[in-house]
């Protein structure tokens, strides 16, 4: 057996269960499929399909880059294998000779759901098979970037480096002044009020001085002075900006820092003890912009320096690559290249067009969710973008949310409001009727549109929004009944979210914030709750104390996308608040008139954001069960588009995404199809009119030659059936 790809691994799987025994060795490329080497004499026939299908996917999810994405394997399993499940598990190890680059892979582990593909979108999908692969070799592991809140060193080097930097510019500018210059998320800014304007190579030469700060290895002393005395000195430097800080810091006394004898500058601190603790080349200027001071566009326009400043030199090489990834992937960028969506300011900012290829992928995901919340027991529900006021008054958002609410309109005489949130109108829907402690729990599920007042400084792409919609859902229970309500939503948030190739998350269990409604007992039954759901389902989680929402304690989680950025989407929220504002009720055993818990909860946060983060985790490179086009035909001549329109309508009769691109040279369009990331194009010339067959070349798996229609379709379906790429 042959394959067509580089060879670097293999891997050996070993079923354990079921009725498939023996030893199979495979070929497997990091990028693409796997193909039986060799297969155990006592199997029959039917492993054939494994060389012939796409039979093991290592899908780079995606793509597989040297930063060291993850890797799932899928297993696909054709039709004609019987549905048994089974486990098993792979190792890989390096093929001896290999030439291509061993991927950085780590731990990974996926998952086959080994039904008929015909059968996937119909029934409930409950994994089957699993496969765990451990590589040994761990030398390519991701460098862990820290953060300012895990590192306070970080902190410190951030903040050494601004007044290094403002020194800096000072020496090569005299006639500069400083303003102000905070660290941020990933390094630090400064402002400067200049009169020459900074360019790239101007930062190429700041950034020199500051290595020449650095060698020299000055002391940062602190210095407490009076009010008076910081004043005195700020005036004989001249620097009318530090003057106006001055003035707004309120505490005493004001703390001045030294480096060395040679510049000064107000600050809390804190600092590292000498700038020779820094590492030259783990900073980096990176550009220079413009901005108001204080942020006030009716004020001076100053010169802003971003910077980036890291433990080591490793940390901010892995910073950089990270950062040109985030780039390449970002979704506003790519959602225009591939027609996905657009917000148009014409409109309205922060106001989402979903294009027709970005529809088709919210079709996808809405359909998803539709199906695993009903058949986990939600009853889906439709209800109005709008509804009189005087239910915000009493959810009570109009006090405390109103800022964050469009504004009211008239009609005949009422107040009516775009809702901001769901959470009332599925109260309405719980109260429509008496409930018995026998209906409980009812869980209701919607994807509700809701409106919000953002500043139009903060809108960015489909992350900050107008207007969205919330996968929301909300479950009323019985307080006996809150664990095991958690506990399922975490196992629909791991199915949901691990269909969309997010398997790692990270896990924040907040508890009672000072201000809170409810009594200290259903605070701590509540809280109890959660955790042993988490224990239960075996999370690792950390607790953030004192973090929980007034009305009750949560649960947040943040996934991982493909380079290693967290994004929080779903959230657990109990609530002892609104049952009460909206006097809730159920009829208990004994007749007894109760109060139910109430428990909001999202999974995928909202479809507009979620949509981002699936396009910047694909970087609009979608698997083929999610590409909006999944096969493009490509007629060589204007004589074969009568073939290639029948081959467009009986794929498109299977379910199959597929269009037909003509009028330009094969070679545009093979170049137009690559652009548009579409998985598998197909060319038609008078041979394969002749044969009726294609000739096909896949995104991921290269060439595959001439195929039947039939086997292209199967290739689909089975990459669609194992959320593949291929
Ligand atoms: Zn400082
Ligand atoms: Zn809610």
């Amino acid at each position: 057996m042959t394959s067509n790809f580089k060879v670097n691994l293999m891997g050996i799987v070993t079923p354990t269960k079921g009725n498939w025994t023996g030893e199979q060795n495979f070929c497997v490329a990091p990028h693409g499929r796997a193909t039986i080497l060799q297969f155990s004499p006592d199997l029959d026939n039917e492993w054939s399909w494994f060389s012939e299908l796409v039979s093991m996917v290592f899908l780079p999810s995606p793509p597989c880059a040297a930063s060291g994405s993850r890797c799932s394997a899928l297993l696909c399993r054709p039709k004609s294998i019987s549905a048994t499940a089974y486990k098993g598990s792979i190792s890989l190890l390096p093929v001896k000779g290999s030439r291509t680059k061993r991927p950085p892979l780590q731990q990974h582990a996926g998952s086959c759901r080994g039904r008929p593909y015909a059968a996937v979108q119909e029934s409930a999908i409950k994994t089957e098979s699993e496969i765990q692969i451990n590589v040994e070799d761990e030398s390519q592991k991701r460098v862990v970037l820290p953060t300012n809140e895990s590192s306070e060193h970080l902190l410190r080097i951030r903040h050494t480096s601004a007044h290094i930097m403002a020194m800096a510019v000072q020496k090569l500018y005299p006639n500069a002044q400083v303003t102000i210059g905070p660290w941020i998320e990933k390094g630090f800014y400064y402002d400067f009020d200049m009169e020459e304007p900074l360019n790239e190579k101007d930062l190429k030469k700041i950034k020199k001085e500051m290595d020449r700060i650095i060698s020299r290895n000055f002391p940062l002393k602190r210095e407490e002075v009076s009010r008076e005395e910081a004043q005195r000195r700020i005036k004989e430097i001249k620097e009318p900006y530090k003057l106006e800080i001055l003035q707004s810091i309120k505490t005493e006394p004001i703390t001045i820092y030294h480096i060395g004898d040679e510049w000064w500058d107000l600050c809390a601190g804190p600092h590292v003890e000498s700038t020779g603790k820094l590492n030259k080349r783990a900073i980096e200027l990176e550009t220079v912009a413009g901005a108001y001071w204080r942020g006030d566009e009716k004020n001076k326009m100053l010169q802003r320096i971003y910077g980036t400043a890291w433990e080591t030199e490793e940390q901010l090489k892995a910073y950089q690559v990270q950062k040109e990834e985030a780039k390449r992937r970002d979704h506003r960028c790519l959602g225009q290249d591939l027609d996905l969506f657009s917000v148009q300011e014409d409109a309205g900012g922060g106001l989402v067009f979903w294009h027709p290829k970005g529809s088709i992928v919210r079709l996808l995901i809405e359909d998803l969710w539709k199906r695993r919340h009903v058949q986990w027991g939600y009853n889906l529900l439709f209800t109005p973008h709008v509804a009189k006021a005087d239910l915000w008054k009493t959810s009570g958002h109009l006090d405390f949310y109103r800022e964050n609410m469009f504004d009211q309109m008239e009609i005949e005489n009422d107040l009516y409001q775009l809702r901001p949130m769901n959470c009332p109108y599925h109260i309405q829907i719980y109260k429509s009727r008496l409930r018995s402690y026998r209906d409980l729990p009812f869980r209701v599920a919607e994807l509700g549109t809701v409106y919000r007042y953002e500043k139009s400084g903060t809108l960015h792409g489909l992350f900050r929004v107008r207007g969205f919609t919330q996968d929301d859902a909300h479950i009323f229970c019985l307080p006996t009944q809150i664990k095991d309500e958690i506990r399922g939503v975490l196992d629909l948030t791991e199915e949901l979210l691990s269909e969309f190739g997010f398997k790692k998350y990270e896990v924040n269990l907040s508890t009672k914030p000072e201000k809170a409604v409810g009594s200290n007992d259903i605070w701590e039954k509540a809280t109890a709750a959660l955790k042993e759901a988490l224990d239960d389902k075996g999370w690792n989680y950390v607790y953030d104390e004192g973090g929980g929402a007034f009305y009750g304690p949560k649960i947040d989680l943040k996934i991982e996308d493909a380079i290693g950025r967290k994004w929080q989407c779903s959230t657990i929220q109990v609530d002892f608040n609104l049952p009460e504002r909206f006097n809730l009720l159920y009829v208990d055993s004994a007749t007894e008139r109760r109060q139910p818990i109430m428990i909001h909860r999202a999974i995928l946060g909202s479809l507009e954001r979620f949509f981002g983060i699936l396009i910047e985790n694909y970087a609009g490179d979608f698997p083929m069960w999610l590409s909006p086009v999944q096969a493009r035909i490509l007629p060589v001549t204007d004589a074969e588009i009568p073939y290639c329109e029948k081959v467009v309508k009986r794929l498109r009769s299977l379910d199959i995404r597929a269009e037909m691109e003509s009028g330009e040279r094969l070679g545009k369009l093979i170049r137009n199809a690559e652009v548009q990331k579409i998985p598998l194009m197909a060319v038609v010339g008078p041979k394969e009119v002749d044969t009726q067959t294609l000739t096909v070349r896949t995104r991921h798996g290269g060439e595959l030659g001439t195929l039947t229609v039939d086997e292209v379709v199967a290739r689909i379906q089975a990459s669609v059936a194992c959320r593949g790429l291929v």
